[in-house]
């Protein structure tokens, strides 16, 4: 594997230049045809490195071989597909009708390269997140430098060689490294910055764009939460549940990060939940089916979340373990705002289950928090679910599932406001790279009869344009 390659501030603005320099021909001479080219060129990329990617991930933080196929390379395919049957029409130019006042006139949107654009990815689905974005980035038209995330070194320095043999450095470079290499990519003029991460680290790379004002999109994260009505399907909340929150060690950023059930079905669902954790994971933190926390430092703040909870009176109902950065999937209740695991994204395998009587209660909870990423609704009863879609917001919203939303091609992927600005995937990440430039051409428009000077004849005119316009 290649050595990992952190450059230099003066490399970095280097390999900018580069781009940028090129960034005018590339309107031209990157069209159609190229785009695809360069699409399938990852593909098969992909494809050709697919046991070193699983390598990767398995040495970076123990990620089951089946976990990365489903949830790094097949999405990842998926995008690309996508992309390539719909690209043509997302790029064909669309024209609009015309107005009163631009009658007269032809009028068409374009959907141009933005031009050089800075991608910087989070560690937790270090493959995807890193070229996820870039499927969406080339189809549009652009070039990008792609950072990937300093905690999975191993996958991005895989990363930085599959696409140095892909593309040339003119239209994609990988930059490695951390805070450091952040910092000087986020000093130079990109025309777009598409970031994903945490929200702390979201509202630097805001304030970094607002001094360029280059175009942002912000895929964030925060605390989704999940709520299990009076007449949920038990075993279905209790599967999906499982799924959502231990995949990855509870390490996704639209995993459910805590529950509120009803009173009159706790008991029940717990031990459906607790039935369904041991078949999928066993008991303690062993299993292979278990991700691991990406690193001493995250697999330490989990266990202290864990440890304050306990020590400020929240009960564990069930006890996962820990063996070196592995945590097992632990369930806790009776947990309370001072808590801090009431309060910071959890990010791992630790599962509050708050207990509700009231729907209003938990309406206003969560209205009384930021934005979450996700909101999940387990229930039957149709008018309940509607009830809090209606009255909440949340970047999207799963009923009677977990985290499939990601995958949908069709669907805008995104937060709002302190859960992420703007949206990925399919069309919606085309548009995200994409500038919608207005073209309106003149063929016979009347309005200069109405140009100065402002006679009588003129104001008579205006007075019965007003008439007829109400
Ligand atoms: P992070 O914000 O710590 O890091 C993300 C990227 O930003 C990394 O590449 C890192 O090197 C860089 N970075 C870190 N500190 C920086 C700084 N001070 N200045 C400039 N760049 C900096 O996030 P993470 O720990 O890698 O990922 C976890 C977070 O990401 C969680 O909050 C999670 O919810 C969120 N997330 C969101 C999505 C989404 O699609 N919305 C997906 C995955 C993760």
């Amino acid at each position: 594997m290649k050595e990992p390659d952190e450059p230099s501030p003066h490399e970095i603005r280097n390999r900018f230049e580069r781009q940028r320099d090129q960034a005018a021909k590339r309107r031209v001479t990157f069209g159609y045809r190229e785009r695809r080219r360069a699409l399938r060129d990852l593909s098969d990329a992909i494809r050709q490195n697919e046991a070193a990617i699983i390598a990767a991930l398995t040495e970076d933080f123990g990620k089951p071989e089946t976990e990365t196929i489903l949830t790094e390379i097949l999405p990842l395919q998926q995008e690309i597909r996508h992309t390539l049957k719909h690209l043509k029409r997302w790029m064909r130019p669309s024209w609009r009708s015309p107005s009163l006042a631009t009658f007269g006139t032809s009028a068409q949107v374009r959907r141009e390269p933005r031009g050089v654009c800075l991608i910087i990815a989070p560690w937790n689905y270090p493959l995807i997140l890193a070229l996820g974005p870039l499927v969406s980035c080339l189809a549009a038209g652009n070039s990008a430098i792609v950072k990937p995330s300093e905690m999975t070194p191993a996958t991005s320095s895989l990363i930085a060689l599959l696409i140095s043999q892909t593309f040339p450095p003119e239209l994609v470079t990988v930059v490695e490294g951390g805070v450091d290499a952040s910092t000087a990519l986020l000093e130079l003029p990109f025309d777009h910055i598409f970031f994903t991460g945490s929200p702390e680290v979201g509202r630097i790379v805001m304030q970094a764009a607002g001094k360029v004002l280059a175009s942002v999109t912000l895929e964030l994260g925060g605390k989704s939460p999940t709520i299990i009505g009076p007449h949920a399907d038990l075993d279905r909340a209790a599967e999906w549940v499982t799924f959502g929150k231990f995949s990855n060690a509870g390490q996704i950023c639209i995993a459910p990060d805590h529950l509120f059930v009803h009173r009159a079905i706790k008991a029940e669902f717990i031990a459906k939940l607790r039935a369904r954790i041991a078949e999928a994971y066993g008991e303690g933190p062993a299993s292979a089916n278990l991700t691991r926390m990406v690193n001493a430092r995250h697999a330490d703040r989990v266990a202290g979340l864990i440890e304050d909870a306990t020590d400020k009176g929240a009960r564990i109902l069930r006890d996962g373990g820990r063996d070196g950065n592995r945590i097992g999937p632990t369930l806790i209740e009776a947990v309370t705002p001072e808590m801090r695991v009431d309060n910071e994204e959890i990010f791992g395998p630790v599962l509050p289950i708050l207990e509700y009587e009231h729907l209003s209660d938990v309406i206003d909870r969560i209205n009384a928090n930021p934005k979450p990423l996700a909101l999940y609704i387990f229930d039957t009863d149709k008018r309940r679910i509607e009830r809090i879609v209606q009255s909440t917001s949340s970047g999207g919203v799963g009923i009677n599932l977990t985290v499939m939303q990601f995958t949908h091609p069709r669907l805008p992927f995104g937060g709002v406001n302190t859960s992420g600005i703007g949206a990925a995937h399919g069309e919606y990440g085309f548009r995200a790279f994409s500038h919608e430039r207005a073209i309106l051409r003149n063929r016979f428009s009347p309005l200069p009869i109405l140009f100065p000077p402002y006679d009588g004849r003129k104001k008579r005119l205006v007075g019965l344009i007003r008439r007829f316009l109400g």
